[in-house]
């Protein structure tokens, strides 16, 4: 597996990502002819049986992974987690039952915007001073009196901040969008209400969102709204209503496969905070060189944020870094410097090469 093959480089990009080489392998495999059909999974119909059988194994292992029953199902939503910001408020908030929102970043701003847009948001806690260095604690959220749900967002893909905990919010219910985490850790998933996740950061191509929900919490859906802006209507139709995105929910079934056969979640986590541990030690043994963005206690175990001594060395580093096969560790613009995105599918390897490639480059300069 950590092996570079095919001319391939180590990729830290945040989104769309790396993905397993074993899938990969096994989706061009499968390119010209799947599963005996005589054609590919691009050229299928969704209602054809060869499909079924992949769109519902997808879910199944997704379940499964997350150790949720049968009181949970997945969609596959498109319109990518931006479109989930506007569903979410659309579907459960209302002037009278507000949505509540802890702003944590960029994504979760955004969030809130949608709901802000809808008059239906309030704030319940904020990082934004300082920079969205930490996540707020329990302790700090404030939800209002008859809040329709607390909205949060896992990971900050930006800034490479991750929530260590999950928040409690006794009857209200819990939702989180997951796009850069998912699957990335066990977690008492039956907490949240809602989860969604845009896959091509963790699991699979750009094109489809997983949301994992509780049933009871979307089989209602406001009569007022269109038919695919609403919950349950894929709840009803299986995310068949109308054609699906099936090459990436062929692929997610792939990724989750693959996490299964890995070792599940807990394998998962073990690996990410080790692969982490090896890049953060790079930058906390640095002598200053390297600077954090993130507060130690908020630390991603997916996006590791850090800025360089001057904007110049920066720049020396993207390029250095690409020619000893290290590729997409530029960071977001709106917080500079550098961000390694380590997901599922990057290899130890990788983390391990980026460190000594880091700890050459301070002492080299
Ligand atoms: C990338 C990302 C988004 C935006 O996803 P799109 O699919 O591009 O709309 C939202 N939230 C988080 C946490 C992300 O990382």
């Amino acid at each position: 597996m950590a092996e570079l093959t095919d001319g391939r480089i180590y990729n830290f990009n945040p989104g769309p990502a790396t993905l397993p080489v074993e899938v990969l392998r096994e989706v061009q495999s499968e390119m010209l002819n799947f599963n005996g059909s005589g054609m590919s999974i691009l050229e299928i119909s969704h209602r054809a049986k060869q499909y079924d059988e992949v769109h519902n194994a997808a879910k199944a292992d997704i379940l499964t992974l997350m150790n949720l029953g049968d009181d949970y199902d997945v969609l596959f939503i498109q319109g990518g987690a931006s479109l989930q910001f506007a569903m979410v408020a659309m579907n459960f908030a209302t002037a009278a039952n507000k949505g509540n929102y802890i702003l944590s970043g960029n994504f979760a701003e955004r969030a809130y915007d949608e709901a802000k847009i809808l008059g239906v948001g309030e704030i319940a806690a904020s990082s934004k001073e300082g920079g969205y260095r930490h996540i707020p604690t329990q302790d700090e959220i404030k939800l209002t009196s008859d809040a329709a749900y607390l909205h949060i967002c896992m990971n900050n893909t930006i800034y490479g901040t991750e929530y260590h905990y999950v928040p409690q919010t006794g009857e209200v219910p819990l939702i989180a969008d997951m796009s850069s985490d998912m699957l990335s850790r066990p977690l008492d998933f039956g907490k949240f209400s809602l989860i969604y996740a845009g896959v091509q950061k963790n699991l699979g191509p750009a094109g489809v969102v997983m949301v994992v929900a509780k049933k009871s919490f979307i089989e209602n859906s406001p009569a007022t709204l269109p038919t695919m802006l609403r919950y349950n209507t894929f709840l009803k139709k299986n995310s068949l209503y109308n054609t699906p995105p099936a090459f990436c929910i062929y692929t997610v079934g792939k990724v989750a496969k693959w996490i299964k056969d890995n070792g599940g979640l807990a394998a998962m986590q073990e690996r990410n905070k080790k692969k982490a541990s090896v890049v953060y030690d790079a930058i906390d043994n640095s002598d200053g060189f390297y600077k954090g963005h993130a507060d130690k206690d908020s630390r991603s175990l997916m996006n590791v944020t850090f800025r360089l001594p001057s904007e110049e060395l920066e720049k020396k580093f993207v390029a250095e870094a690409l020619e000893h096969k290290l590729g997409g560790v530029k960071g977001h613009r709106s917080v500079g410097g550098m961000r390694a995105s380590i997901y599922n599918a990057m290899p130890f390897e990788g983390c391990e090469r980026l460190a000594a490639f880091m700890n050459d480059f301070r002492k080299k300069n």
